[in-house]
């Protein structure tokens, strides 16, 4: 066997998932006594609820440690429909508790997809979308808007049919909402329309909503429309990741989908992973079961406020509104085609984010990642006086490009 061969033609294209990547760079610079201001990864940090960790030992204590049934316990699947408020709509048999949203999304494609089906993202789409649709041998494709507005990337029913006509293989349409990485929310309206447009093609509509409870200012998050309509192409992926402290690496996920589907993806569970750890459902429960704890939410409002504030004025850049999620999304374009103090073109927004780490050591995700050159997101789920000195430090590294 040659050495090319010894690894398959898709795995070799694939590459680490840059936000890990990023995770790895922090701890280099740490590891140095390097100053880090770390906006990369998208983690929610603190103390772990004192109820989710009783819950974890208890299941230990309990010895809640054999195998689960693959779809997930059935106490779980109960409480998610709960959680989401969905008692009324769908029945346990349509939950699939997995490793994580991520699984929960590779579990959707390998049951929905034949090989070379197409997949149909949003303008910005997250970084494994892509990955994970060509691991299930589907074709992903980027939705993009033809319009293009000032401060968000949002699609339109007239962007997702003009790509359905050129795509008559789609098998769906996947909406993350609100978006990561630009921190856009799609309103009520705007996710009917796109949900309504993939009804009407019988494609499904997946819906990412795993920041949904971090929207703020008061409003509301768009709960899709479920009826004897949309339900057979309604697909939900939802987790622990995001809107609790300290909780992604529990890699509790949960789709919620229509009959014939649910059951193609335990069955494949079955296979692969038996379903997730048991310890970690039995704490996903407590978690998802108690009355929600809104502390996190408002206090990465207020975070969100504090980075708008510190980077009003950031040189050769345009952040945009964040009006939810925990990301600030920076439109860089101004910054290519400067030179770094040090004589380098910057070329692209990987230049501007690496510039950026060595010249101060403030870490940031590039565009790059999300199919969006020009574009910077950054993380600030993450300490008060590291944006302060982080977005001090970024506006002075910013500001000695020429
Ligand atoms: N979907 C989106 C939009 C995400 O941002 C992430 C994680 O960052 C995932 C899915 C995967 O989540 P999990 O960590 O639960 O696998």
């Amino acid at each position: 066997m040659e050495p090319h061969e010894r690894i398959s033609a898709k795995m070799s294209k694939f590459r680490p998932s840059l936000t890990l990547a990023l995770k790895r760079l922090a701890e280099e610079r740490r590891r140095q006594k390097l100053p880090v201001y770390d906006f990369g990864l998208g983690e929610t940090k603190g103390e772990l609820h004192e109820a989710i960790k009783q819950a974890g030992e208890r299941a230990f204590h309990e010895q809640h440690t054999m195998y689960s049934d693959p779809a997930g316990m059935p106490e779980l699947r109960q409480a998610v429909l709960k959680w989401l408020g969905q008692e009324n709509a769908y029945g346990i048999d349509n939950v699939i508790i997995s490793s994580g949203a991520k699984q929960s999304l590779f579990n959707t494609f390998l049951a929905i997809c034949n090989p070379a089906d197409c997949v149909l993202f949003d303008s910005a789409p997250w970084v494994s979308y892509q990955p994970l649709a060509v691991a299930a041998y589907a074709f992903p494709v980027q939705v993009i808007p033809r319009e293009r507005h000032e401060q968000d990337l949002k699609i339109v029913p007239e962007d997702l049919e003009r790509n359905l006509r050129m795509r008559p293989h789609a098998k769906l349409f996947l909406l993350n909402n609100p978006v990561n990485p630009t921190a856009q929310l799609y309103d009520q309206d705007e996710v009917n329309a796109l949900l309504d447009v993939c009804v009407k093609h019988r494609i499904y509509f997946v819906y990412d909503r795993l920041y949904w409870r971090l929207v703020f200012d008061g409003r509301k998050f768009p709960e899709p429309r479920i009826d004897d309509r949309t339900r057979p192409w309604l697909i939900q992926i939802d987790g622990m990741s995001k809107n609790f402290r300290r909780t992604g690496g529990l890699r509790i996920g949960w789709a919620v989908a229509p009959d014939d589907t649910a059951k193609a993806m335990v069955n494949l569970q079955s296979h692969y992973t038996s379903g997730p750890a048991t310890p970690t459902q039995v704490a996903a429960i407590t978690a998802i079961s108690q009355p929600y704890d809104q502390g996190l939410h408002d206090e990465l409002q207020a975070l969100r406020d504090l980075i708008q504030k510190e980077s009003e004025g950031m040189p050769h850049t345009r952040v945009w509104p964040t009006p939810a999620t925990f990301y600030s999304f920076w439109d860089v374009r101004a910054c290519l085609g400067k030179r770094t103090p040090d004589g380098k073109t910057i070329s692209s927004s990987d230049d501007v984010s690496e510039y950026l780490c060595t010249s101060s050591g403030v870490i940031t995700a590039s565009g790059t990642g999300f199919m969006q050159d020009g574009y910077l997101r950054l993380s600030f789920a993450t300490p008060r006086e590291d944006i302060v000195q982080g977005m001090a430090a970024a506006k002075d590294a910013l500001g000695k490009l020429r």
